[in-house]
């Protein structure tokens, strides 16, 4: 089994590397996704977890580590899992630690995504994505190529509720309060790769798939 983090901020661009990162076999497994499905099927997780994340706040670390323990429960010896938006607390990263050592497995790297809050703030205000299939765009920086429906799906895009100016400027400090130490965490244990997300995306993709050399 293959354990790739992609850590950094909201908006860094964790989920547009993903999808480059897919097509190498990894399963792209976003935390914020799984939430955003639950809310859409108005289960009462969902209808709990809307409440925190159109506030900028987390979601219960209890929550998120049984939904990703669901998901790795019965995986393969050959499987490979990119997680994006998880761990984000302490807490949640000596969980994940305990649960993949439990399949006899460890974290390959740490993909830390490097990028000034004045960048985020315009990149997240601006994101659209798929609600069919979730590729992420950007209405300057990764416009879809048919007006404003999905290159993939030809479905209209949507604006995340989340993705207002006061929601993200919140949800930048929440990041540095609870998820920037865990930068420390992955550096003590020798894990990270730091790459420069502040540059156009075709070359932080290349760098990130670079810097992952063969796995
Ligand atoms: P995250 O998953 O880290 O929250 P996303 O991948 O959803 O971030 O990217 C946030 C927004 O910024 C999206 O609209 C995306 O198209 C855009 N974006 C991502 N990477 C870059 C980049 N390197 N330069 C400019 N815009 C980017
Ligand atoms: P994201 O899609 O990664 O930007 O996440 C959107 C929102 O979902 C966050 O602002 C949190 O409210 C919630 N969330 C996603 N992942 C986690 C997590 N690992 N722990 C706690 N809350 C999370």
């Amino acid at each position: 089994m293959k354990v790739v983090v992609l850590l950094g901020p909201p908006g860094a661009g964790k989920g547009t590397v993903a999808e480059v990162l897919v097509d190498k076999g990894f399963k792209h497994i976003s935390t914020g996704d799984l939430l955003r499905e639950q809310i859409r099927l108005e289960t009462p997780l969902g209808i709990e977890a809307k409440k925190l994340m159109d506030a900028g706040q987390f979601v219960r670390d209890d929550v998120v580590v049984g939904m990703i323990r669901d998901l790795m429960k019965d995986s393969g010896a050959d499987a490979k899992f990119l997680f994006d938006g998880f761990p984000r607390t302490l807490v949640q990263a000596e969980k994940l630690d305990e649960l993949i050592g439990s399949l006899g497995a460890t974290i390959e790297h740490v993909v830390q995504l490097e990028c000034p809050a004045e960048s985020i703030v315009e990149r997240l205000i601006g994101r659209r994505t798929c609600e069919k299939c979730g590729s992420v765009y950007h209405v300057t920086f990764n416009p879809p190529s048919n007006g404003d429906v999905c290159d993939v799906e030809g479905c209209a895009l949507t604006q995340r509720a989340d993705d207002t100016e006061e929601t993200v400027r919140k949800r930048l400090e929440v990041y540095a309060e609870r998820t920037a130490p865990l930068i420390t965490y992955y550096e003590v244990a020798g894990l990270i790769l730091k790459i420069n997300a502040d540059q156009p995306i075709v070359d932080v993709r290349a760098d990130v798939v670079k810097a992952l050399g063969k796995v």
